[in-house]
């Protein structure tokens, strides 16, 4: 559960902040909303912080909705309508059942219809990703947000009220942008980092270097996070700010920044002398299983068995195994699968959304259950270091009665 533990929040300890569901971003720090889909979910979660008596739930009143986020009526419909997990239809014309079953697939709802209708407001909740409102019953005890998130175990990524309060100014790629921004720097746990704008791009949804640009340069995004680039550099310095003051962040309690990256530093080694497997083990396992992977830097690409990813009439390897994260890796696919018809957005593959690790890839090529799958990659480990390997479950007719030694890894 990688968004499950909240990083110390150090950095904008002196910015006012809403809590929003740490789902807006998957386990390498990608947005998994876009556009209006993305202004419109953060305008629920503000309208939840606005209504703070409705325990996650919240009444939804378009004409405000079309001047906070600054988009359509039309564009607001269809982005309540995939929030809630539905495909992007249109009230005119359905869509065709084969667009429609793969993007049901591929979204899991984040908010959930209460009521509404024809004399009732439009009231929605917060949701887990199996469709059930967030609401949790304490008595006459009101829960934040922030609280709900907590204590349900969804998570929470801070996001400065500046920025939520001003949604219309940051649409689409300044949105974007600005909210990768400020996860890097969490994330690094800096106010003054270094981006790589590759990286940068990936993380927000954007392919265009101007969108970076010309997000750098949004008034309201400036305010709170300042870029320093030279062109045709593959880097660029970033430093937040305090958007109010208009103080530099990393003057903001820099003991109390260096106690909190020396507490992270120190747990980071601990979790990972604590981890079963180390990287390395885990990575010679990945490459005895899957030896065609392309290993750069380091990260592993394979070929995703969702969309098969295709440039150019070509298959690529698009699916990305990581072991440095994770009790035993994470992997995700980001590979772009076209464009919607109607709308002209732009779909990508999901098949990180699922909780899926690595040994999962093995279990779904080899068509073994997860638990067997995770068992191999234990044994291949285990040989690895000498010690001996465990019976598997059922996986051969004699390995019940045969000897642990004897069983074929
Ligand atoms: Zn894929």
């Amino acid at each position: 559960m990688p968004n499950r533990k909240r990083k110390p929040g150090k950095i904008l300890e002196k910015v006012p902040t809403y809590a929003v569901p740490s789902r807006l971003f998957d386990s390498f720090g990608y947005l998994t909303l876009h556009g209006a889909d993305l202004s419109v979910y953060l305008y629920c979660c503000l309208l939840v912080h606005k209504q703070p008596d409705e325990d996650g739930q919240f009444v939804f009143e378009m004409n405000s909705a079309e001047a906070d986020t600054g988009y359509s009526e039309r564009q607001i419909w269809r982005a309540l309508a995939s929030l809630q997990g539905n495909p992007q239809r249109t009230p005119q014309k359905g869509i065709p059942a084969l667009e429609e079953s793969s993007l049901a697939k591929n979204k899991p709802p984040l908010i959930v219809k209460i009521s509404g209708g024809k004399f009732l407001p439009d009231t929605y909740s917060i949701c887990t990703e199996y469709g059930s409102p967030i609401k949790i019953y304490r008595g006459d005890k009101k829960e934040t947000l922030r609280g709900m998130l907590f204590s349900t175990g969804l998570g929470y990524f801070d996001v400065p009220c500046y920025l939520i309060d001003r949604l219309s100014e940051l649409k689409g790629a300044p949105l974007a942008v600005v909210l990768t921004g400020i996860k890097q720097a969490i994330d690094l746990q800096q106010a003054k980092f270094v981006a790589i704008l590759k990286e940068w791009k990936s993380m927000a949804g954007i392919t265009k270097d101007a969108d970076l640009h010309s997000a750098w340069e949004c008034k309201t995004v400036h305010d709170l996070m300042r870029v320093s680039h030279k062109k045709g550099q593959r880097r660029a310095g970033v430093e937040l700010f305090d958007p109010v003051r208009g103080t530099s962040l990393t003057q903001n309690m820099p003991e109390a920044m260096d106690r909190a990256a020396e507490k992270a530093a120190i747990s980071a080694y601990e979790a990972d002398r604590a981890r079963e497997y180390t990287q390395q083990e885990l990575e010679q396992w990945f490459l005895s299983e899957f030896p065609e992977a392309e290993k750069r830097d380091d990260e592993f690409y394979v070929d995703c068995p969702e969309c098969h990813g295709m440039r150019q009439g070509k298959r690529t390897p698009t699916l990305r195994v990581r072991f440095d994260k994770g009790a035993v890796g994470v992997m995700a696919c980001h590979a772009f699968i076209k464009k919607l018809k109607r709308s002209g957005e732009d779909v990508f593959c999901s098949f990180d959304t699922k909780g899926k690790v690595p040994y999962h890839l093995m279990a779904t090529r080899d068509r073994i259950a997860p638990k067997q799958a995770l068992q191999r990659m234990r044994n291949y480990i285990l040989v690895l270091r000498g010690e001996r390997a465990e019976e598997i479950e059922s996986e051969v007719a004699f390995s019940t009665s045969a000897p642990a030694s004897e069983i074929p890894i």
